[in-house]
């Protein structure tokens, strides 16, 4: 299989004529031929969005047409669902079921968009008071114009579908640069949007590198709206280069979330959500819990726990019924993460389980799922996103203790917290320095809710109404009453 580009409403060849090989990371062997774009395409890819911006060919249709295209993108996904999670699994590694909830979930967020875009419609402009009769203010909600979005391989479809959908739902047009890793499932949206008949140039995919097809569209003249999901360096890279042109830039970054667990909870249930904070895709998830803080009571009996369960984690290729961890995305990714293992024996810390390729697995980009105890509260693995099953676990003393030792850092993506006293947890809640905080869970995550972090985790917010307002541009428009005067050149009486 070679891809193609999808631009203004056309499968075309890169401009490059290029591509690159889709590799599976549980073989390491090439399956697919990916259409290597460039900024070439970028460009014709921007133009096309912006003409179909301006003419009003999405953007001025009514909106029960449009939100009835978008539920034909849901039910396409929704037909060829296990096709995409099988696609998504071969490209990317993760377990098959988890893939299937992946899609589901994309295919949930166009219905959901396109509830919420009926809403507002029904609702229309919203009336603000200013004080004084003879205005009659409004502010009226309109789509930013045209997005570039630009997403990493971790969720391959469903971080290309938070942006796709709401920027879609709300009358933008998107020019999408999934990533060169993981970007077959982003082509199966493409064939499905084209399918259901989305007009020309609404929506466009430019498949290829970060420097060859993502960079040019952040710098594109045409381009509104930026909106980015990947690492902080690249984000940097990527406000950087939308402030030279003054456009919106929503940024969903990185984290080295950190989960509290007190000692007044049930210790299965702690095992099992930790287990599933660092463990459910690999790892590779930008709000897994990796900093684990334990109530120093419970700490040496959820060690033993964790490595024993930990150990009898099913490894292997994620289409294998019964895997529970894939292999990592890709020998890059793999090196990074072993990097980090490798760094890590010389930190002070104590390895209980893992920390390399498992026994007897020769082929396929895999890791054990690793845990260290008592690690330095300066070594790299406690302080830096790994991105991969490493998780790091410390004790503490007193509430004060954690909360101060979790808010320590960088980041500010995600929380949890655990304990059977809820007061106790709500109180945790409020002093977490982050956008997403879990109570008596980890990772859960609703379409409906709003996504996104604080400090360097990010800039804005996806999901829920937010994640919609988010390809909104308010406008004031604002109406003197004619039957009145202003008054002030023209006579001073009725003057303000
Ligand atoms: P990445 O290397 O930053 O790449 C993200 C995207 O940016 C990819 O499409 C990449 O293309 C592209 N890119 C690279 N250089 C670029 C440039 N100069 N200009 C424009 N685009 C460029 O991140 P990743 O490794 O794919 O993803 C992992 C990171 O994403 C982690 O840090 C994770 O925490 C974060 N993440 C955050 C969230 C969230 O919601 N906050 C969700 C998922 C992941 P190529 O891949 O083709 O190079």
């Amino acid at each position: 299989m070679t891809t193609q580009l999808y631009i203004d409403g056309i499968f075309v060849e890169p401009a490059s004529g290029r591509s690159f090989p889709a590799v599976d990371p549980a073989t390491e062997s090439a399956f697919a031929s990916v259409a290597a774009g460039n900024a070439t395409d970028a460009d014709r890819a921007v133009n096309a969005a912006r003409h179909a911006f301006d003419d009003g060919r999405w953007s001025q249709l009514p909106v029960a047409e449009r939100t009835a295209v978008l539920r034909q993108i849901a039910a396409g996904i929704r037909a060829n669902l296990d096709e995409i999670a099988a696609l998504e699994t071969r490209d990317n590694g993760k377990p098959l079921p988890e893939a299937i909830w992946d899609i589901e979930d994309a295919a949930f967020c166009f219905d959901y968009y396109a509830d919420l875009a009926d809403a507002a419609e029904a609702r229309g402009d919203t009336a603000v008071d200013v004080g004084d009769d003879r205005f009659d203010s409004r502010i009226r909600r309109e789509p930013v114009g045209v997005v570039a979005a630009i997403t990493p391989w971790n969720f391959p479809l469903l971080m290309a579908v938070w942006k796709v959908a709401p920027a879609l739902a709300a009358g933008c047009t998107v020019v999408l640069k999934p990533s060169e890793l993981c970007s077959l499932s982003c082509v199966e949206l493409a064939k499905i949007i084209d399918a259901v008949g989305v007009p020309a140039g609404v929506f466009n995919l430019v498949t290829g590198s970060g420097p060859e097809a993502g960079a040019p569209l952040t710098e594109h003249a045409l381009v509104d709206k930026v909106a980015f999901t990947g690492s902080v360096p690249t984000g940097r890279k990527v406000m950087q280069a939308a402030a030279a042109g003054i456009r919106t830039v929503s940024l969903e970054l990185g984290g080295k979330s950190p989960f509290i667990v007190f000692a007044d909870c049930d210790i299965d249930k702690a095992v099992e959500w930790i287990l599933f904070g660092i463990f459910w895709n690999k790892g590779e998830v930008c709000s897994a819990t990796s900093r684990v803080l334990v109530e120093r009571r419970l700490y040496p009996r959820l060690l033993e726990r964790l490595k024993s369960e930990a150990e009898k984690i099913v490894i292997g290729p994620g289409d294998q019924a019964g895997v529970k961890l894939g292999p990592i995305v890709s020998k890059n990714q793999y090196e990074k993460v072993m990097g980090f293992l490798d760094r890590a024996q010389h930190c002070g810390a104590q390895r209980l389980t893992g920390g390399g390729r498992p026994d007897g697995m020769e082929t396929g980009y895999y890791i054990a799922p690793t845990i260290y105890a008592d690690v330095p509260l300066d070594a790299e693995i406690w302080c830096e996103e790994v991105f991969g099953p490493v998780v790091c676990i410390n004790p503490f003393d007193t509430e004060d203790e954690a909360i101060s030792l979790a808010n320590n850092g960088p980041f500010g993506l995600a929380g949890a917290v655990m304990s059977d006293d809820l007061e106790r947890c709500d109180r945790v809640a409020s002093r977490l320095r982050a956008g997403i905080i879990w109570v008596n869970c980890s990772q859960p995550t609703f379409i409906q809710a709003p996504w996104g972090g604080y400090k360097s985790s990010g800039i804005g917010r996806e999901l829920g109404e937010a994640g919609f307002e988010a390809y909104r541009e308010l406008k004031q428009i604002t109406r003197f009453d004619h039957h009145e005067t202003w008054g002030w050149y023209l006579g001073t009486e009725n003057a303000q």
